[in-house]
């Protein structure tokens, strides 16, 4: 295949200018799309001059997506989210090479992903990335995007110190975040059509997962915070005179009054406080507590405000050799998650923090 990037083509076909690139690339990375998607975002070109540039330059095939030709039964024997997600549409295979259709021939990764998925050769041709689009829509029936993101979103972050996702909606696109430890990170981006806490509680709901969420509206922008809290792997372990610790999505509440209670979460203090142990989230108990009835919930290690040792089971954040870039190592996260389980101070464990993350 010809390694020429979109750009480059789009300058060979003088559709853009020198002007126009860099514009580009500077949006691309700012809204982390393709840089296509960039510049049809800028107005520069269309998704007309991107097919045409591609089935003119490269010596790949330009397909017309016709429906009724393509072999649905093979198409659902690949995870949704994977189609879905890189927009490409396996068309057949045979025992060495796998055929697909997509919309950007460039993408390195997407190509890898799915060596590694097939162990196949892979053999592509382009099509309209709309059409594309419309097509998984309608095979995958999917009615929430957000369900598809959720899905791989949660398991990545199980075993990390990652707590809570962020969903910003604006206009008519999503941006998802994942935050924990004071760190933020942005996830993905997509568009979305419909309401924002149904769709995404709905969504959370399907997954197994119940939420404390908290939510703010402003002119056109929505966001959303989500504290999930898994519904299985209920656990006994803690004893109520013990400090304790418990981290995020392990356990869970008994009861589920405290689901859609959005208030309950102390802006000052970033402190959950319940009457009930919410296992899943990063629990600090003190010795003075007598029971249970008083415990305090802290949602994030950064902030504790007492001296005592206490007992610390959960995750901190520890720098990836990536610097937050994201690789496999992290599992594009950025961050890898050290597991802590023990009796510790304040100072110990924002010592032990700042070492994890590479600030001495
Ligand atoms: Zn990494």
């Amino acid at each position: 295949m010809n390694r020429k990037n979109i750009g480059e083509l789009l300058l060979e076909y003088k559709l853009i200018t020198e002007k126009d690139l860099q514009e580009g690339l500077e949006y691309q990375k700012k809204k982390k799309i393709r840089l296509g998607e960039a510049l049809v975002e800028l107005g520069k070109i269309t998704d007309d001059d991107i097919e045409y540039v591609l089935s003119k330059q490269l010596s790949l095939p330009f397909v017309i997506l016709n429906e009724k030709e393509l072999d649905v039964q093979y198409i659902k024997t690949f995870p949704s989210e994977l189609l879905i997600k890189n927009n490409f549409i396996p068309l057949y295979e045979t025992e060495t090479e796998i055929k697909i259709v997509t919309d950007d021939p460039f993408r390195e990764e997407l190509i890898s992903e799915l060596k590694r998925y097939t162990n196949k050769e892979i053999s592509i041709s382009v099509a309209n990335g709309k059409k594309i689009k419309e097509i998984l829509n309608k095979i995958f029936d999917s009615k929430s995007e957000i369900l598809l993101h959720l899905k791989t979103l949660i398991t990545k972050l199980n075993d990390t110190f990652f707590y809570r996702i962020d969903f910003l909606k604006n206009n008519n696109k999503i941006s998802i975040f994942i935050y924990g430890c004071g760190i933020q990170k942005k996830y993905d981006e997509f568009s979305f059509q419909g309401d924002l806490v149904d769709e995404v509680n709905n969504s959370f709901f399907e997954l197994g997962y119940s939420t404390i969420y908290n939510y703010l509206e402003n002119n056109n922008k929505q966001l959303l915070s989500v504290y999930p809290i898994s519904t299985e792997n209920v656990s006994d372990s803690y004893e109520t005179n013990q400090i304790l610790v418990v981290s995020k999505f392990g356990l869970v509440l008994k009861d589920l009054s405290i689901i859609y209670k959005s208030n309950i979460f102390d802006k000052k203090n970033n402190l959950l406080k319940s009457d009930t142990i919410i296992p899943g989230y990063t629990h600090y108990c003190l010795n003075e507590v007598p029971n249970i009835t008083n415990i305090s919930l802290i949602t994030t290690p950064d902030f504790i405000n007492f001296e005592n040792e206490f007992y610390f089971d959960g995750f901190i954040p520890e720098k990836c050799q990536c610097n937050g870039n994201g690789c496999e190592k992290c599992n594009n996260l950025g961050y890898n998650s050290f597991h802590l389980s023990t009796f510790i101070n304040k100072k110990e464990l924002i010592k032990l923090m700042d070492e994890k993350n590479g600030k001495n």
